[in-house]
């Protein structure tokens, strides 16, 4: 999965911006600075304090400081290393400065007698009391110090402090300041105008200490902060009504085939199954594209609400395909769907990367046709030859495993005209209220937060990795009782190869200690044959234990399947876990499973491990896992699209982001001039990238 990385713009850097060349631009865009107003935005990492100096006998090792004195000596030694070295003496005592690199005109600044102010860390070294890179400036006897905290701030390589300072004061100047908010939401919210914050955050005043600003709750900062959650509101609200704009089939059929599929289930839909059916029906019946994400925790039964939306389109006359992010969960659904639907005469072609050509041309022919309505596959659904032309409804599976281009691609591979598809996506990945609240405000959300009936929860254990033996007996006698289990094997996220090893490994090592079982494995190197061959087998209880990668994690579903061991389960991540451990429990048998630990655990991995015993929730694992790692590595894919937030931390300033929320839609309605300046204050070129 595509991680982190700021939104690519693509344009160059804003022509006709005076005193700054192609290589100083080049740096600056490296900073995603392409205009002097994205340097007002720049703001400072922290602030060093130049408005003191500190005689050279007091500094104390460790902290930085200030001082000021005469330049003793100065002179490049070549032992132990090439460097320059110089000496400083003030009243009270002297102290030696070492550049590793250094410059020429560095050297000049330091010739001897000159007046200097250094700005560092002291340090013990090997002559004596030091400084090792030291800031330095030359000084006139008596000069003034700064009244203000020194802002310091993110650079990137060739790039100096002072460089950006100056370009910065610059554009403070220069560029229009103009407050987009209105009076009286400032005064409600308590937050200062936006150039007094910018100026404040720049140039601190002294009485201001630094310690408020780095904790960021300053109200200076605060405003800045509403900003930027503001613009991103208002972003987010003209995606959406940009898609309301245009128009979608209207799929509104008899509901005949839902009302044959529900009488034939040897279930009855749960209470949250009704309501999010309903609430998807409605959408696919208006005639502009809905864009909704159906979230539901593992084993709640997403699958039999898409099979329905799905038929809402055959009903009407449409497509419909379902993509999922592996081969397995695909050939699964599409397994499923068929038995499901075969009676109804409902047909599903099945399109991975691994069906024999032969069998890909004709598939890809009744659809082209027509003749075959609806679609399950991996990717293999969007490559070129592909085509849905009556395509009502993209239905995609585990969500956050595609990036934003491959969901936009399925809703494009409908051919019809002037209409796009509606497209509905389906995470067990809860999001949280507060990114369902911003990243992911354009979409419609519907829940599944209901299980079916009949299940009971699953029990965790911790286990050090010491009592493995004991784990494996404990297989045996499960197995023998008549119940089925999966051992995942440990994660190796470096290797590839290390990975299939130690599968292979597993598997042998277990196929010796449990000679009386069968026992099979799937790794993601396996012929997509032999994996589904063994995924059918287990699923049809031929094998006791299924030994397996994480390419078990999404979706697979074997009722009878009750015990889990995951061995190492300290490397995994919380989500990962949580949907794993989801593969147990969806029977009527009492579940369990182990998590099987390595000693010592590292601080975050003990955390996790500790958030994944004590919750079964998804919802609540998925909070805790946006606080241990913030919503980086959350957005996922979603963010090649969108810049994620700068400045504004979701959990912190949760009351800001409702505020935001209300106040993005009134402006972008009352008052369109302030919301297209806020977005371009805040994202430049980069909102048309939002779109799904
Ligand atoms: P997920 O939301 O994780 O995709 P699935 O759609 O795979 O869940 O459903 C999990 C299991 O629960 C499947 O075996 C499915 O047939 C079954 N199931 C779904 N809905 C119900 C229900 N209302 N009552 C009983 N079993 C159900
Ligand atoms: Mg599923």
């Amino acid at each position: 999965m595509a991680r982190a990385s700021t939104a690519p713009r693509g344009d160059a850097p804003a022509a006709g911006w005076p005193g700054v060349g192609a290589a100083l631009a080049g740096r600056l865009a490296k900073l995603d600075i392409r205009s002097p107003r994205d340097l007002l935005l720049h703001l400072p990492l922290r602030y060093e304090d130049e408005t003191r100096l500190t005689p050279i006998a007091a500094a104390r090792a460790g902290f930085p400081a200030q001082v000021e004195g005469e330049v003793t000596s100065c002179e490049v030694t070549l032992r132990p290393r090439r460097q320059l070295v110089a000496r400083i003496r003030d009243d009270s005592g002297t102290l030696v400065a070492r550049w590793l690199h250094f410059y020429p005109s560095q050297q000049k600044l330091l010739a001897p007698g000159r007046r200097v102010r250094l700005f560092g860390e002291v340090r013990g070294g090997f002559f004596g009391d030091e400084m090792v890179h030291p800031r330095v400036h030359p000084v006139a006897e008596g000069e003034a110090l700064p009244e203000a905290l020194t802002p310091v701030y993110p650079t990137t390589a060739g790039l100096g402090q002072a460089t950006l300072r100056r370009l910065i004061d610059q554009a403070l100047k220069s560029e229009p300041l103009d407050d987009w908010l209105p009076e009286a939401v400032r005064r409600r919210l308590d937050l200062p105008g936006f150039a007094d914050a910018l100026r404040l955050l720049h140039h601190p005043p002294p009485e201001v200490p630094a310690s408020v600003l780095e904790d960021r709750q300053h109200p200076a900062w605060r405003r800045i902060k509403f900003e930027e959650l503001l613009a991103q509101q208002i972003s987010l609200r003209r995606a959406y009504l940009a898609r309301r704009a245009k128009t979608a089939p209207v799929l509104a059929g008899s509901g005949r085939l839902a009302q044959a599929l529900l009488a034939g289930l040897p279930f009855a839909l749960t209470g949250a199954q009704r309501r999010v059916v309903a609430e998807i029906g409605a959408d696919l019946a208006q005639p502009h594209p809905m864009q909704r994400l159906l979230m539901g925790d593992v084993g709640s039964g997403k699958t039999i609400v898409a099979a329905l939306a799905m038929l809402q389109a055959v009903d009407a006359g449409y497509q419909a395909a379902l993509m999922a992010p592996t081969e397995i969960l695909a050939e699964q659904h599409w397994q499923k769907l068929s038995a499901w639907l075969a009676p109804l005469g409902v047909e599903v072609a099945w399109l991975a990367g691994s069906r024999g050509k032969r069998a890909r041309e004709a598939e890809l022919a009744r659809l082209a046709s027509g003749e075959v309505p609806l679609a399950v596959g991996t990717h293999a659904l969007i490559e070129d030859p592909v085509a849905l032309p009556r395509l009502g409804l993209a239905v995609v599976d585990e969500q956050h495993r595609f990036g934003v281009r491959q969901r936009l691609a399925l809703r494009e591979k409908g051919a019809a005209g002037t209409l796009s598809p509606h497209l509905l996506m389906m995470s067990a990945t809860p999001i949280p209220r507060t990114l369902a609240m911003s990243h992911y405000a354009d979409l419609d959300v519907s829940v599944l937060d209901e299980l079916p009936p009949g299940r009971t929860p699953v029990l965790t254990k911790l286990v050090s990795d010491a009592r493995r033996e004991e784990v494996v007996a404990r297989v045996r006698d499960g197995c023998l009782a008549g119940r089925q289990a999966y051992w995942v094997c440990p994660l190796i996220e470096e290797s590839e190869a290390l990975q299939l090893q130690t599968a292979q490994d597993t598997y042998a090592t277990l196929c010796e200690a449990l000679p009386e079982l069968r026992i099979g494995l799937v790794h993601g190197r396996l012929k997509p044959a032999e994996k589904s061959a063994t995924m059918a087998a287990f699923a049809a209880g031929e094998l006791h234990l299924l030994v397996a990668t994480t390419v078990i994690e999404v979706g697979v579903d074997v009722p009878n399947a009750s015990l889990m061991v995951i061995e190492h389960a300290e490397r995994f991540g919380l989500a990962q876990l949580h949907q794993l451990r989801g593969r147990v429990g969806r029977g009527s048998a009492e579940s369990v499973c182990i998590l099987l630990y390595a000693q010592p655990l590292s601080q975050t991995g003990r955390a996790r491990l500790k958030v994944i015993f004590e919750n079964a929730d998804g919802f609540a694992i998925a909070r805790e896992d946006l606080r241990i790692r913030g919503p980086g590595e959350f957005v996922g894919a979603r963010q090649s699209g969108l810049p994620l937030l700068r400045y504004a931390d979701l959990e912190v300033d949760a009351d800001l982001l409702e505020a935001a929320r209300a106040l993005g839609e009134t402006l972008l309605r009352d008052e369109p001039q302030a919301a297209a300046a806020l977005m371009a204050r805040w994202l430049g070129g980069r909102e048309g990238l939002l779109r799904a």
